[in-house]
């Protein structure tokens, strides 16, 4: 792990060019929501990892025409990177076993990406949450802005 100061704004529209066109292929709409966000202390090949694992699941479920969302805002101190798709939820029984590595319940998945993703989280003093119901799934990844200080 190699942390650096930077804004995760800026790492997610050096990211859009590529998001945008997995979008654009199984047509579906990014939608960015950028606000204002402190520099946090990351390390950016992770970082870059849990928003690719995270918008690559986000249109996986997500329904031809419909809008995945990346959105950034502060709560508190900290700094939280949602990503929201408009598919059909994850399953209780589903949402249980996620981030366990190898679960997939896609034919050709890996069942990696979630569990990269816990363990960067980790790495990164932050929290995973998950919002899920019928009309879609938000993943939020909470940063501490004082991690810095740790
Ligand atoms: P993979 O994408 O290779 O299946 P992941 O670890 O990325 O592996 O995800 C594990 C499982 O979690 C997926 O197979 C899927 O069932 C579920 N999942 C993850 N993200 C979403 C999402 N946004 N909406 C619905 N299900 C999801
Ligand atoms: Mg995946």
């Amino acid at each position: 792990v190699e942390k650096r100061l930077f804004n995760l704004n800026d790492e997610i529209k050096t990211l859009f060019p590529l998001i945008q066109s997995d979008a654009t292929k199984s047509d579906k709409n990014i939608v960015l929501e950028l606000a204002e966000i402190p520099d946090l202390l990351m390390d950016e090949k992770e970082i870059r990892q849990v928003i690719l694992n995270l918008v690559r699941n986000g249109l996986e479920a997500s329904p031809a025409g419909s809008d995945l969302m990346i959105k950034t805002f502060t709560v508190d101190n900290d700094v939280i990177l949602a990503i929201k798709d408009n598919g059909k939820g994850i399953n209780p029984d589903v949402l249980e076993k996620i981030g366990t590595p190898f679960f997939t319940t896609k034919d050709n998945g890996t069942g990696l990406g979630l569990a990269v993703c816990y363990s960067i989280a980790e790495r990164h003093n932050a929290k995973i949450e998950i919002e899920t119901g019928r009309n879609g799934t938000t993943f939020y990844i909470r940063l501490k802005q004082f991690e810095q200080a740790m």
